[in-house]
C-alpha cells in the first residue's frame, strides 16, 4: 500500500462518501484530488462513491494513464484528467448526478443565485449541452472548454462538475450548488413556473456573500459534512 499523502487520501474517501450520503449521487459519481504540485490525481475505483476506500485509491495522470493502484478507474476519469490539464489552479473535481441540478438543465433554466450559500457561483455557471457520459479524452477536453475558468459546469440531463482549489471547497461547493438548485426549483414551483418572479441575487449581491467557501465558513461546513457522512449509513 502506498502511504504517500495519507491526509489527502483520507479526505478523498470522505469527499466521495459525502456526495453519496447527501444524495448528489448514488451508484455513480466521483471526487478526485490533484496530488499537490503534480499532473497526477487520486481517483476512486469503479464503484459507488459511497464505497470509496482511502487505501484503494488509484493514481492517474492528466493523460488518463493509470500509474498506481489496483482496480479499474471510473469510466468518466476523463472529466477529471482534462480539467486538471486545462486548469492548473484546480486541486479537486467533483463529478456527480444531483437531481435538482439535472432538473434545472432539462427545463432550460440557468442556475441563479437565490440564497447566500451559492454566492460563490455568482459569476454564472456555464452549461454543457451534449448528453451522455464523458468517456474519451476528446469529450473531456470538450467539457473542460465548456467549464472555462468557472467554478462549475452544468451537464444537461447528466449532472455537474465542480472545480475548486481544494477538495474541501469542491465538495462543500457541490453540496451548496445542489441545495441552491433545489431551492430554485421550489421557487419556480411556488411562482407557477414564472422565473421572472424569483428575486435572484444580482452579481453584485452574490459578490457580497461569495465568501461561503472562504477559510472560516468552509472549515465549519467541511466539519459538518464529514461528520454527518460518517454517521449516516450507506444509501440513507
Ligand atoms: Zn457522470
Amino acid at each position: 500500500m502506498n502511504t504517500d499523502h495519507p491526509h489527502l487520501r483520507h479526505d478523498v474517501a470522505l469527499a466521495n462518501h459525502i456526495i453519496e450520503r447527501f444524495h448528489l449521487s448514488n451508484a455513480f459519481g466521483h471526487v478526485s484530488a490533484r496530488i499537490p504540485g503534480t499532473d497526477r490525481f487520486f481517483f476512486p475505483t469503479r464503484r459507488s462513491p459511497g464505497l470509496a476506500d482511502e487505501n484503494k485509491l488509484l493514481v492517474l495522470d492528466v493523460a488518463g494513464n493509470l500509474l498506481e493502484g489496483d482496480g479499474q478507474p471510473n469510466s468518466e476519469l476523463w472529466i477529471h484528467a482534462r480539467i486538471y490539464a486545462a486548469r492548473p489552479d484546480v486541486g479537486s473535481v467533483v463529478h456527480a448526478h444531483p437531481p435538482a441540478c439535472i432538473a434545472l438543465t432539462q427545463i432550460g433554466q440557468p442556475h441563479r443565485v437565490v440564497h447566500n450559500s451559492a454566492g460563490v457561483f455568482g459569476d454564472g455557471i456555464p452549461e454543457y449541452d451534449r448528453i451522455g457520459l464523458i468517456r474519451s479524452r476528446e469529450l473531456g477536453d470538450d467539457l473542460a472548454r465548456a467549464l472555462g475558468g468557472s467554478h462549475a459546469v452544468m451537464m444537461r440531463g447528466h449532472g455537474f462538475s465542480v472545480a475548486q482549489p481544494t477538495i474541501q471547497g469542491a465538495t462543500v461547493g457541490a453540496c451548496f450548488l445542489e441545495e441552491s438548485a433545489d431551492l430554485q426549483l421550489r421557487m419556480l414551483a411556488a411562482t407557477g413556473g414564472d422565473a421572472s418572479r424569483i428575486r435572484a441575487f444580482t452579481r453584485e449581491e452574490a459578490g457580497l456573500v461569495s465568501d461561503q467557501l472562504a477559510e472560516g465558513p468552509l472549515a465549519r461546513a467541511w466539519e459538518y459534512f464529514t461528520t454527518a457522512a460518517e454517521l449516516r449509513p450507506l444509501g440513507s
